[in-house]
């Protein structure tokens, strides 16, 4: 229910930020200070409805508008965004808990598929052919779908969404989106820059919620598509019901990412990389690597000798101090479920060689804030939960094995599949792993191997259910429809009637 002395984050639908027809409420907290800072409404179903009403009458419009006109519009937006990136920077950390910086990152890679959105166009020009038969002529143009959907997380708030809108908004697709309620404030400064840019009304909605927001979308009918990111139970659910339901359906899910380490690595690159992937954001992005894979025990050991300094020493504090490495995990529930991970590993017989359970946040106001140090653990095993479950905190594993190919079958023994690396000065083994390794996005000595905006983003296996990857041409593909057009003019000539299928002879 509504505490009105705190400020509400609401829904904006048809061009407007309104609270809605339901007085659900959920706590947004600063996971800084572990304060309630504000509300996000929970929609209930007549506001979803109302929003995909608005984006309905929208399309019609905005989908015949020259592309040229949309791709100006989004570039505008893009200035925009540029000009107050520490505007939004800001409202990510203060919900999130990120760093300044890493938000700051965030946005860009966001912007850069806005910049890919703007060349669009070219991208929808279609194909044709003259004189498919004598006197005709055939052409292919890709078509916006209707109204689309977007279910995002919490740990890309700005991000992730800009994954899906920007390239939706420019195919002529208007757009809901169903932003993370631990994080909703960067969904309504979007939508209002968008605005500002001259996006019309109806064209980009904002619902707030929860589990009945979504269901109410992937159940209406005039939602054609939906793309999600999230979890991998949710990303299946979306998936199922999504397509059971007739719409389109592209949903990203978790992750467990490997980084193999070969005895002719440069160790100290792979150290350092390893603290970024492993350490940046508090390990809560899907492509952070969890797992590091030191072929040989030597290996194993010149590794831990180098990482465990760094972890020591690792900079632990709230975005509003620019010099913290490493912010807080994203919710209490969050923090409690990352800690026992670190208690399942130690009683599951792993080395717990530096323990986050014992970092203490003393600085004055921040006390309650949802921190925990960087952990390193040695000797994991596949059995064990640790290496089994997508933990997303700051917690990484070593798993020792002897010989490339012997890590190459870890890799493929676990379900998810959707980042991985290899740290090698050798050239043979880093052609067989882009080659070979069954993963949807490879790092030879790049420990996050996220793609620029004009290729695609996306998992295999568990990381990624649906024919589609994100942004790219795999998003231009995703979210529109293909129709060939075959016209003739015969300039006078006649034809009987034929009953047989028409051939050209
Ligand atoms: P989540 O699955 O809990 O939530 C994602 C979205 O689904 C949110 O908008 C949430 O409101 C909604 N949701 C949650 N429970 C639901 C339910 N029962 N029914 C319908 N909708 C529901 O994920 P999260 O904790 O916000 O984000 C972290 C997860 O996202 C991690 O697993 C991470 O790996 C994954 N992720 C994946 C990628 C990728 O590209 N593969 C990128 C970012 C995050």
């Amino acid at each position: 229910m509504t505490n009105s002395s705190l400020p509400e984050i609401a829904h904006y639908i048809d061009g407007e930020i309104v609270s809605g027809s339901s007085d659900r409420t959920q706590d947004v907290f600063n996971p800084a200070t572990g304060g309630v800072e504000k509300q996000v409404r929970l929609a209930a179903a007549a506001d979803v409805e109302a929003a995909v009403a608005s984006a309905r009458a929208a399309w019609p419009e905005w989908s015949k508008m020259p592309p040229l006109r949309r791709a100006r519009i989004l570039d505008r937006f893009k200035f925009i965004i540029q000009e107050r990136a520490d505007q939004l920077a800001e409202a990510i950390s203060s919900e999130h808990g990120k760093t300044h910086d890493d938000a700051l990152g965030e946005v860009t890679r966001g912007l850069e598929v806005v910049e890919f959105a703007v060349g669009a166009p070219h991208l929808l020009k279609g194909e044709y052919t003259e004189s498919v038969g004598t006197g005709v002529d055939s052409f292919s143009t890709r078509q916006s779908l209707g109204v689309v959907a977007g279910i995002t997380p919490f740990n890309f708030p700005c991000m992730v969404p800009m994954w899906m809108f920007p390239v939706a908004l420019a195919c002529g697709n208007t757009f809901i989106l169903k932003p993370s309620e631990r994080d909703p404030s960067a969904s309504l400064l979007m939508a209002e820059w968008l605005s500002e840019a001259g996006v019309p009304k109806g064209v980009f909605n904002v619902v707030q919620g929860d589990k009945l927001a979504v269901d109410t979308l992937l159940e209406h009918p005039d939602v054609k598509a939906i793309s999600f990111v999230g979890s991998t139970p949710i990303a299946k659910y979306i998936h199922t019901t999504g397509t059971a339901n007739g719409k389109r359906v592209q949903a990203l899910g978790g992750a467990k990412n490997h980084m193999i380490i070969m005895p002719d690595a440069d160790l100290d690159m792979a150290a350092n990389a390893l603290m970024g992937a492993a350490f940046g954001s508090a390990g809560e992005r899907c492509m952070a690597i969890s797992v590091a894979v030191p072929v040989t025990d030597a290996v194993a050991d010149a590794l831990v000798e180098k990482l465990v300094p760094k972890i020591e020493a690792l900079k632990i504090g709230p975005a509003a101090d620019r010099s913290s490495e490493m912010g807080p995990l994203v919710t209490r529930q969050h923090l409690d479920k990352v800690r026992g991970y670190i208690d399942s590993g130690e009683a599951a017989g792993a080395k717990l060689v530096v323990d986050g359970r014992s970092f203490k946040q003393d600085r004055q106001g921040y006390e309650n804030g949802y921190y925990v140090g960087g952990s390193l653990f040695d000797h994991v095993t596949p059995d064990m939960e640790i290496y089994r479950d997508e933990i997303f905190g700051p917690v990484l594993s070593m798993v020792r094995r002897e010989s490339y190919q012997d890590a190459v079958d870890l890799i493929h023994s676990h379900s998810y599949a959707n980042g991985t690396a290899v740290f090698t000065r050798d050239g043979d083994v880093a052609r067989a792993f882009a080659q070979d390794i069954e993963v949807g996005m490879v790092g030879i000595n790049v420990p996050i191997p996220v793609p620029m905006a004009f290729h695609s983003f996306g998992g295999w296996k568990d990381s990624l259910f649906g024919d589609h990857h994100m942004h790219g041409m795999e998003g231009i593909r995703f979210y529109t429809r293909l129709k060939t057009t075959t016209t003739r003019w015969p300039s006078g000539q006649r034809e009987n009637p034929q009953f047989v299928m028409p051939t050209l002879g």
